[in-house]
């Protein structure tokens, strides 16, 4: 499998994954495409720019059979691009089971010439108890393995090696592998690791539909990051997101391509996608939607319009949406700012910023996010303080050691880097033999001598002075570890420390830097009498 990896941020990377008909450039929606009743054209589809689409095998067999395969699927269609198609696995969520065995199926994906390919599953969904669960994680693995040995079959009879021969989509399918789990981890990583062995070159991460349609973002949240964490490098697919505020959560975990048929499941619904969520049409009194649909209709006159026709020009602006979601994501990791990117979406709603709290304990993210950015970080609030940046300058500064025996700590400057400064000059003429340093809420205790050094010298911050809405100790653990750690390390005989709100309040809460008796706190700079804190 070629998957060519450009650019990185957080987990989320710009990558170029090859197929036999042509190469998507990820992160990559994929809009689901029904086989015989499409109602919005995949001409449509590839004009928006949707360089892949999804179809279901097992309706393409059930209603078109050996047409499909004499005709192909990219014919069948109408769509000369990558075709993905889904086993049936849906179908059984809906239905229960349907009459078609995992080989047959594989055989049909192979002869119809899909794209990526995935094996029949049997999908968990969201709620199952863990015997069934169980059962259907095995059942699903099993296909799995039957689906490899009719690939391997196929590749056997045709002679053709793995990705020579990309006219012939048998030699250069991908095939997907499907995980299922959900909510019991255990399961899950079972799954995935059982897949991986087997050899799958792309997974795709089963039946979350569920936690999307109520909004638990948070137990979407955990699933990727289990998963990714076990496959950091293979692309992963997610099935069924097709919600603005989704797209971004799951990219920026490590989702490279994602299908849904929400455009058109919305549409139907009169659901009109926008930015920062879904509103009903009868809801909304102004289109502030750029898209060509919104500019030349108002609200009434779609409204007005006969009830087909109303639903494809729905369909279509929600897929301008989502087309522009998928864009803004990839800006932003081009931009090394999806961090502010998924912060920000958040904000539309506390279920989402619940799920973005997750990110803090997520290491992961650490991994693939630049050492260096070409931009300045933002910072605003407690959460920023667990941004990889951020985090990994502070692990850099704990194991620094001072030979000095006076430790100064001088608040952050608006200016950067530290040493540079008017005040870190003022400073060094009176305290030549300490060790000075800045110190922000974010990244904690910044030695003047490394103030340089990715991010301390690029990095914004909210300030606030309002004693309500400044930064309060409470909320930043990571500084009081940072300053702790940073005073338990080295040796010094004195502490002088200039506080400002913020750092008057940290040493008011920490027990430990409460008791410390060596410390002198000064109001300000010029404050030249010492006053001793007994
Ligand atoms: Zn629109």
């Amino acid at each position: 499998l070629c998957f060519e990896v450009r650019y990185t941020d957080l987990a989320a990377r710009i990558g170029i994954l090859e197929t036999p008909h042509g190469n998507i450039e990820t992160p990559s929606f994929i809009p689901v495409v029904h086989p015989v009743k499409q109602s919005v054209s995949t001409q449509f589809l590839k004009s928006l720019g949707f360089k892949a689409v999804i179809t279901n095998a097992y309706i393409a067999l059930q209603y078109l059979g050996n047409k499909a395969k004499t005709k192909g699927i990219h014919d069948v269609i109408d769509y000369d691009g990558v075709i993905m198609t889904d086993s049936g696995g849906y179908q059984v969520l809906e239905y229960g089971s349907i009459e078609v065995e995992p080989r047959e199926i594989a055989q049909f994906e192979i002869d119809i010439g899909s794209d990526i390919c995935v094996p029949l599953d049997k999908p968990t969904g969201f709620g199952l108890s863990y015997a069934k669960s169980e059962d259907f994680v095995n059942r699903t693995l099993e296909n799995a393995k039957a689906t490899l040995e009719i690939v391997a079959e196929n590749k056997k009879a045709r002679n053709i090696g793995t990705n020579k021969n990309k006219e012939n989509c048998v030699g250069g399918a991908i095939w997907a592998g499907p995980i299922q789990g959900s909510e019991h981890f255990d399961l899950l990583e079972h799954s995935v690791q059982t897949l991986d062995k087997m050899g799958f070159e792309l997974m795709a991460i089963g039946s979350p539909v569920e936690l999307m349609e109520s909004y638990n973002f948070s137990l979407l949240c955990q699933m990727i990051a289990k998963v990714k964490r076990l496959i950091p490098a293979k692309p992963i697919h997610l099935f069924g997101a097709g919600h603005p505020l989704t797209i971004p959560l799951a990219v920026a975990l490590g989702c490279d391509t994602f299908d849904s048929a929400s455009y058109m499941l919305y549409a139907r619904d009169n659901r009109y996608m926008y930015g920062t969520g879904t509103a009903r049409l009868e809801d909304l009194s102004y289109f502030s939607c750029p898209c060509p649909i919104c500019s030349i209709y108002t609200v009434k006159e779609l409204l007005d319009m006969d009830q087909n026709k109303r639903t494809i020009e729905i369909a279509k602006h929600n897929l301008y949406v989502l087309k522009a979601e998928v864009l803004a994501v990839k800006q932003a990791i081009k931009d090394g700012r999806l961090w502010e990117y998924v912060m920000l979406k958040a904000r539309a709603h506390p279920k989402l910023m619940e799920a973005v709290e997750l990110f803090s304990g997520f290491e992961f993210l650490e991994k693939s996010t630049p050492i260096f950015k070409d931009k300045a970080i933002f910072l605003y609030s407690p959460i920023d303080q667990f941004r990889p940046e951020v985090k990994r300058f502070r692990k850099i500064i704990s194991s620094f050691r001072s030979k000095k025996k006076i430790l100064l700590l001088h608040p952050d400057t608006g200016l950067h880097p530290f040493y540079s400064t008017k005040e870190f000059t003022n400073i060094v003429k009176k305290f030549n033999n300490a060790q000075i340093c800045a110190y922000n809420p974010f990244l904690g205790v910044i030695p003047a001598e490394v103030s340089d050094i990715y991010p301390a010298a690029h990095n914004l911050i909210a300030q606030s002075s309002n004693i309500f809405f400044g930064h309060q100790a409470k909320d930043y653990p990571s500084f009081i570890e940072s300053l702790n750690g940073f005073i338990a390390k080295n040796n010094f005989e004195e502490i002088i420390v200039l506080a400002n709100n913020f750092m008057r309040d940290v040493f008011a809460f920490d027990p430990v830097l409460n008791k410390m008796i060596n410390i002198k706190i000064l109001d300000h700079e010029s404050d030249i009498s010492f006053r001793l804190r007994t």
